[in-house]
């Protein structure tokens, strides 16, 4: 039964964050857990906000794997197409904010679970059962999980599912800027729904500009929608037929940490609800003003998962 089930797929890894805000990771000297990876982060999302949801990824048969799972399900995530890998361990990132606006990052991958997840490993039927299917992590940077990944979205389209995709770039991870840009725009042409930040526009275009056009240079025919979120003020969005801009909701930021995740997630919750936002100008406004609320109320305490509110605190702030 498919109705309405976004499926997100992917990175799934425990994120240590410094106690203290602002620090580089070698000022640090202390560090909380906190469950992240950025279609995790979108799973729940949906999830928070009364939609079906599902994951499906791969991730170590230990405490760290054991953890994450437990904290989809709490959330009301299907785990149905989680994996254990008996061997390799689940992904850790020790991850900060430094006070100068730069996010740092030091991963353990040996490689990880996730990235060695396989074609063959996929839980096809739940793939199968997405009306949206959900994707952009760095298990795309390397094989196998590359092709689990290729694999996947093959299979959510052929059962009729529209595909989201959120690069995701964190650039210092990819072997080169070139092969990051090669490799997602390799994927450009499948996709139905993208969600780029400012700064992946920049880099995806070699222009740092937000005029219309240089963002239509991303446009493909296949495309249903194209969204650029731009932190504080909003998003814009492109379809075939209409573009516009939302500003977001005024909001005193202390965390930005999944910001961007909880917009999607947001955004797909309200597409799959009512597919007919992708061709309405009117509904889709709605959807992205709701979402452009979601991400920003996301940003007023600290981390990603425990910051998502609920519809009802969402509906409060818009009507404020
Ligand atoms: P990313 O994390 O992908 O860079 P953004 O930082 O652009 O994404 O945030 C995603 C969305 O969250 C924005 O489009 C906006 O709706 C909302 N948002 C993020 N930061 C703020 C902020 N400081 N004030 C209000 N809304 C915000």
């Amino acid at each position: 039964h498919r109705e309405g089930l976004v499926v997100s797929f992917g990175e799934m890894l425990v994120d240590f964050v410094p106690t203290v805000a602002g620090v580089s990771l070698a000022e640090a000297s202390a560090f909380v857990k906190a469950p992240g990876g950025a279609p995790a982060n979108v799973a729940i999302a949906v999830s928070r906000l009364g939609g079906r949801s599902a994951f499906v990824g791969k991730v170590g048969d230990d405490d760290f794997g054991r953890m994450l799972s437990e904290v989809l399900k709490e959330n009301g995530v299907s785990i149905d197409g989680v994996r254990f890998d008996g061997v390799a361990r689940t992904a850790l990132a020790f991850v900060t904010l430094r006070s100068d606006g730069e996010r740092e990052f030091l991963f353990y991958r040996h490689p990880s679970a996730d990235m060695l997840l396989t074609p063959k490993e996929l839980h096809l039927e739940v793939i199968r059962r997405a009306a949206v299917f959900h994707f952009g992590s760095i298990s795309l940077i390397a094989e196998p999980s590359r092709s689990a990944h290729l694999t996947a979205m093959e299979e959510a389209k052929k059962a009729g599912a529209l595909l989201s995709y959120d690069p995701n770039l964190r650039l210092a991870l990819w072997p080169s800027q070139e092969e990051a840009k090669i490799q997602v725009m390799s994927i450009w042409d499948q996709v139905d729904i993208v969600k780029v930040s400012d700064n992946e526009l920049a880099f995806l275009t070699s222009n740092a500009s937000l005029e219309d056009n240089a963002v239509m240079s991303l446009w493909r025919p296949n495309m249903k929608l194209l969204v650029v979120t731009l932190g504080k003020d909003g998003c814009k969005y492109y379809t075939k037929n209409f573009h516009g801009a939302i500003a977001s909701i005024k909001v005193k930021a202390v965390d930005t940490t999944g910001a961007g995740d909880s917009f999607v997630g947001a955004m797909l919750w309200g597409i799959v609800k009512d597919l007919s936002s992708l061709q309405d100008e009117g509904k889709l406004r709605e959807v992205l003003r709701f979402a452009n609320a979601f991400g920003a109320i996301t940003t007023t305490k600290n981390g990603a998962i425990p910051a998502m509110p609920r519809k009802a605190e969402v509906l409060e702030f818009l009507n404020k």
